[in-house]
């Protein structure tokens, strides 16, 4: 088969990553977290005492940032920021509302834009994001929407966080993720929604294997093999 892309999109904690982490490796493609980038220009925005909402001063500090991604043999996406690694940092539990500040901001999605699909020409991808099957692929092969209760989503990053050794409380957890949520599927420029042709895939009620399985049959059907 020749190139080919699947978008995946949802709000944070539906399992986007590990399943397209996963989905990557059977089918021995790309896994692209566009989360990442939004969180490497939020992540410079923090280092730089730039408050992530103020546009004008975000959008002035763009020239100054490069952004790589480079995928080592550890199998990790690894984001690089004006040459500096930071894999790790970019993960601090503050980095999140950072991402999705700066990620509302027009000019940080325009200035992103090409770079994301630029990775998508190139290579066969599954791509994580909020607007991939909208915006960044909107002729994309397969489109998934995941989608899970907030309560079940604060509860897994309660626990992916203190996996991490970067503990948090649940409260504090979903109070953070019910005002990304909302962040992420009001701002006026590619809010979080579902595209017309996307297969929305609801894990409330799902664990890793049957949601794995779900969302490998519906890209087999999609896709023909
Ligand atoms: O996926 P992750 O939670 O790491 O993304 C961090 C933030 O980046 C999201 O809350 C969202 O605001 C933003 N984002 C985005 N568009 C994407 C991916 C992430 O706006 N394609």
């Amino acid at each position: 088969m020749s190139v080919y892309s699947i978008a995946i999109d949802g709000p944070s904690g539906a399992g986007k990553s590990t399943l397209a982490k996963e989905i990557a490796a059977r089918r021995g493609i790309v896994y692209v977290d566009t989360g990442a980038i939004y969180r490497t220009i939020g992540y410079y925005m923090f280092e730089n005492g730039i408050d992530p909402k103020d546009a004008e001063s975000v959008t002035a500090a763009l020239p100054a940032i490069k952004v790589d991604m480079a995928y080592h043999s550890d199998g990790i996406q690894h984001m690089f920021l004006n040459g500096r690694d930071v894999t790790s940092e970019i993960r601090l539990p503050q980095i999140s509302m950072y991402a999705s500040d700066v990620s509302a901001i027009p000019a940080v999605r325009a200035y992103l834009l090409e770079m994301q699909r630029d990775m998508a020409r190139r290579t066969s991808v599954i791509m994580d994001g909020r607007d991939i099957g909208t915006v960044v692929l909107p002729d994309a092969d397969v489109k998934i929407f995941l989608v899970a209760d907030v309560k079940e989503r604060a509860r897994r990053r309660t626990r992916e966080l203190a996996e991490r050794g970067t503990p948090r409380p649940y409260e504090q957890v979903l109070q953070e993720m019910e005002e990304r949520d909302w962040n992420d599927t009001h701002r006026a420029t590619a809010p979080l929604r579902p595209a017309e042709d996307a297969e929305t895939v609801d894990t409330t009620e799902l664990n890793f294997q049957e949601s794995l399985a779900r969302l490998l049959s519906l890209i087999e059907r999609k896709l023909g093999v």
